[in-house]
């Protein structure tokens, strides 16, 4: 996808600080960071946001938020963090590139914002 940050990642063409990476899913650190500990699991493939996700994709979110998860073990996150999806402009998506935030190390506030 041109113009798409998330897939310039991907690609290699900017750089990234990345945690994990496989066929199907990257994880990196957030460039600005709400939280402690903040980073971002995504597709490769270019899906736009939650609601652009096909059936086809069932799979690859249940392995990203899978994936998130022992990272934040792996990264001395442990087992309290606040998972995130914000989609649409609305509810602060930036980078229409789905992905999943996991915010940890502080205490979370509810509701969120
Ligand atoms: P959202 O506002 O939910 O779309 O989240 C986009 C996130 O991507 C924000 O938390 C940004 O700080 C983060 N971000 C944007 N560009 C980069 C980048 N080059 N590397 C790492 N994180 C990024
Ligand atoms: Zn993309």
């Amino acid at each position: 996808m041109i113009d798409c940050i998330f897939c310039k990642i991907v690609a290699g063409d900017i750089p990234a600080n990345k945690m994990y990476e496989d066929d199907e899913i990257l994880a990196f650190w957030d460039i600005s960071p709400q939280a402690p500990k903040h980073f971002l699991v995504i597709p490769k493939k270019h899906i736009a946001d939650a609601v652009a996700m096909a059936n086809e994709d069932i799979e690859l979110m249940g392995k990203i938020i899978k994936q998130g998860t022992r990272l934040a073990q792996e990264h001395g996150i442990g087992s309290d963090f606040r998972v995130v999806i914000n989609n649409g402009a609305g509810a602060g998506q930036t980078v229409f590139h789905l992905h999943v935030h996991f915010l940890g190390g502080r205490a979370m506030l509810w509701p969120p914002g």
